[in-house]
């Protein structure tokens, strides 16, 4: 049992397939020494806005930079409550704390792991600002539900589309449909660069310009601040990555639904050893991450980890029980699908350059239940 490895997730794979257009994109910026904002990333941010049915884009330092600069725009301050999902990365949360202002968490929907529409109403009350859904794993939550709910308070919706650019529902791309959309270009996101960045997209003007004022320290012109902001810009280099890479990403996500096809099909000959994720028949899922669900995971993982099948948790603590947020005074039990959730899930890797005998391994091995005694 030496077979080689199967990575969670192979950069140099991708790599190998655009080396040359990558290092022609980065010559063109290390010949012009123009390293940060300027023509490279206003051309990214026309060509993310357009991938994304959105009329402009705002290139920032990360996804978490995206999310805090856009609740600084809409002016969110401390004694405001912002709604958000219990279950995702930790920057949806901490980007609300940050700012002084309280995170209010909702329970997710058991079957795709995204916030529970019918549980945010209960949850606003006169001080919410914002709603932050997450479109996580790269399907978008149900946002026809939320924008509801959002218009009948006067609230503004803030997606977290950092795992899902170019997901859609009912033919709408993912940051489009609320007021603002926050993006990751950190390198495991389906759109990676070559370190960190970020865009935040609207249709409204007026949050375009504040977004793009707050990005410089709210100076406007040079040296005269009307605003509180912060170093928030993108670097040339990466907007010239990105750009390339932008390129292959519809390629890319029919190769990472053409992989979950395949776990489908071989997960289910094999007696379903793990649940394969729900995937919404209005949308387009992205697969930022194939997550199984299993109440088996700790012998699952052993197994995997004998066969070197790279796998990851996301996320073991849901975001009402980490540390730093005990004053928000949450206990276990409060919102038991992101508790169930946080025990039951485990990722498996499902980028485009996975080929299929790699992933009949990876089934392989969660079907072989020979070694769990040993
Ligand atoms: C990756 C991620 C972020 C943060 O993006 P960074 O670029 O790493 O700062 C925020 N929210 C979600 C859901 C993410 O997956």
């Amino acid at each position: 049992m030496s077979a080689a490895p199967v990575p969670l997730l192979d950069l140099k794979a991708q790599y190998a397939t655009i080396r040359s257009e990558i290092q022609a994109a980065m010559d063109r910026v290390v010949e012009s020494q123009h390293f940060i904002l300027g023509p490279e990333v206003e051309a990214l941010e026309r060509e993310v806005a357009a991938y994304t049915q959105c009329a402009h884009g705002v290139g920032v330092s990360s996804g978490t930079d995206a999310l805090l600069v856009a609740l600084m725009a809409i002016d969110v301050r401390p004694g405001d409550e912002v709604i958000t999902t219990a279950y995702s990365f930790f920057a949806t949360a901490g980007a609300v704390a940050r700012l002084g202002a309280r995170p209010v968490f909702v329970d997710i929907e058991p079957q795709t792991y995204n916030i529970d529409p019918a549980q945010i109403a209960a949850a606003i009350t006169p001080r919410t600002r914002a709603i932050i859904p997450v479109h996580l794993y790269g399907q978008m939550a149900d946002m026809e539900q939320i924008m509801a709910v959002a218009v009948r308070h006067g609230l503004v919706v803030i997606e977290d589309a950092a795992q899902a650019i170019g997901a859609e529902q009912r033919g709408r791309r993912a940051g489009s449909v609320g007021h603002m959309g926050c993006f990751s270009f950190f390198p495991s996101k389906n759109l990676g660069g070559f370190g960190d960045g970020g865009m935040v997209t609207t249709n409204d003007p007026n949050l375009a310009d504040r977004l793009a004022l707050l990005r410089g320290h709210g100076a406007r012109p040079k040296y005269h601040h009307q605003f509180i902001g912060g170093n928030f810009r993108l670097d040339a280099l990466q907007a010239a990555v990105l750009r390339v890479k932008l390129r292959h990403l519809d390629g890319w996500i029919v190769g990472r639904q053409r992989n979950a096809a395949l776990y489908r099909r071989l997960l289910a000959a094999a007696g379903d050893p793990v649940a394969a994720p729900a995937e919404r028949p209005d949308g387009r899922h992205i697969y930022n991450q194939f997550v199984v669900r299993t109440s088996q995971r700790d012998p699952l993982m052993a197994r995997l980890r004998a066969h070197a099948i790279g796998h990851e948790v996301y996320y073991p603590v849901p975001l009402h029980l980490q540390e730093c947020f005990a004053d928000l005074g949450y206990r276990t039990g409060d919102l038991p699908e992101s508790e169930s959730a946080a025990r039951e899930t485990l990722a498996l890797p499902i980028y485009p350059e996975l080929r299929a005998d790699q992933i009949e391994r990876v089934v392989a091995a969660l079907a072989d239940r020979s070694e769990d005694s040993q």
